[in-house]
C-alpha cells in the first residue's frame, strides 16, 4: 500500500503538479543551457549535505529561480483562458467562483464584493477579494475578452455589476443565452423588488466619470500577475 493511497483528488492534484513543475524547471534549465551553448553541467550543482555521503544534482538557484518564474505566468495564463473558455460556453461567475473554493467565496464575503466582481478581478487580475486591483476601471475600462459560443460575437465584458444587457452588449440581437441570462437577471431583480421594495432595477443610472479613450486589455500576459 502506498503512503498516497488516503489523497484525496485534490491532495493528489497537488502532487502531480509538484511532480510537473519540478521536472519543467528542469527541462527549461537544460534547455536554457542549451540555447546559450552552455554546458548543462555549469547550471547545476551537486548539493552535498553535510553529513550525508550522496548528494543531488539541482539546478543553480538563479536558473531554477528563473524557470519557475516563467511557470508561474504560464500557469497564470492557462487559468486565464480556462476562465475565458468557461465564459465563452456560459459559465456563470459564481460557478467559476466555485472553482476558487470556499475561501475564496468568504473573503468576497468580508470584502463586500459580489461573487461575480471579484471573480471577473481575479479572472483580469489575479487579485484576490480584498487586494488592490491593479487597474483604474475609469481609466483603462478593463474588459475580459471571450468568444459567445451561442452567437458567436466577441463579447468585451464590462465589470459585471450593471446588468448583462450593459455589461455584454455585443451578443447578437438573437443570441438565446444572452436572452436567457437577462431573463433570469430580470427575475432575481424582481425578487428583489417583491422582498424588499427596491426599484425594479436595483442599479441606478449613476453619471459616469468621462474616462480617457479605452485602453482594452487584450491579455494579462504583458503584465506581471500579481503573485
Ligand atoms: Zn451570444
Amino acid at each position: 500500500m502506498s503512503m498516497f493511497d488516503g489523497d484525496t483528488p485534490q491532495e493528489k492534484r497537488h502532487r502531480n503538479a509538484r511532480t510537473e513543475a519540478s521536472a519543467a524547471v528542469w527541462r527549461i534549465v537544460q534547455d536554457d543551457a542549451r540555447n546559450h551553448g552552455a554546458d548543462p553541467a555549469t547550471w547545476t550543482e551537486k548539493r552535498i549535505i553535510p553529513g550525508f555521503t550522496w548528494g543531488e544534482n539541482t539546478p543553480l538557484p538563479e536558473h531554477q529561480f528563473a524557470a519557475a518564474r516563467a511557470l508561474t505566468k504560464a500557469a497564470r495564463l492557462q487559468e486565464y483562458e480556462a476562465i475565458r473558455h468557461a465564459r465563452g460556453r456560459g459559465t456563470s461567475w459564481e460557478q467559476i467562483a466555485g472553482w476558487l473554493g470556499t475561501d475564496f467565496t468568504e473573503a468576497a464575503d468580508n470584502a463586500g464584493r459580489s461573487l461575480r466582481v471579484a471573480t471577473w478581478m481575479y479572472a483580469l487580475a489575479g487579485t484576490w477579494p480584498g487586494e488592490d486591483f491593479p487597474y483604474d476601471r475609469w481609466v483603462y475600462e478593463p474588459r475580459l475578452d471571450w468568444p459567445c459560443y451561442t452567437c458567436g460575437a466577441r463579447i468585451h465584458e464590462r465589470l459585471p455589476e450593471n446588468g448583462v444587457k450593459l455589461d455584454q452588449p455585443e451578443h447578437t440581437a438573437d443570441c438565446a443565452r444572452h436572452a436567457a441570462d437577462r431573463a433570469a437577471e430580470q427575475d432575481r431583480w424582481d425578487e428583489l423588488d417583491d422582498a424588499d421594495d427596491l426599484p425594479t432595477n436595483p442599479i441606478p443610472d449613476v453619471a459616469r466619470p468621462p474616462f480617457a479613450p479605452a485602453l482594452r486589455l487584450a491579455t494579462p500576459t504583458t503584465e506581471e500577475p500579481t503573485p
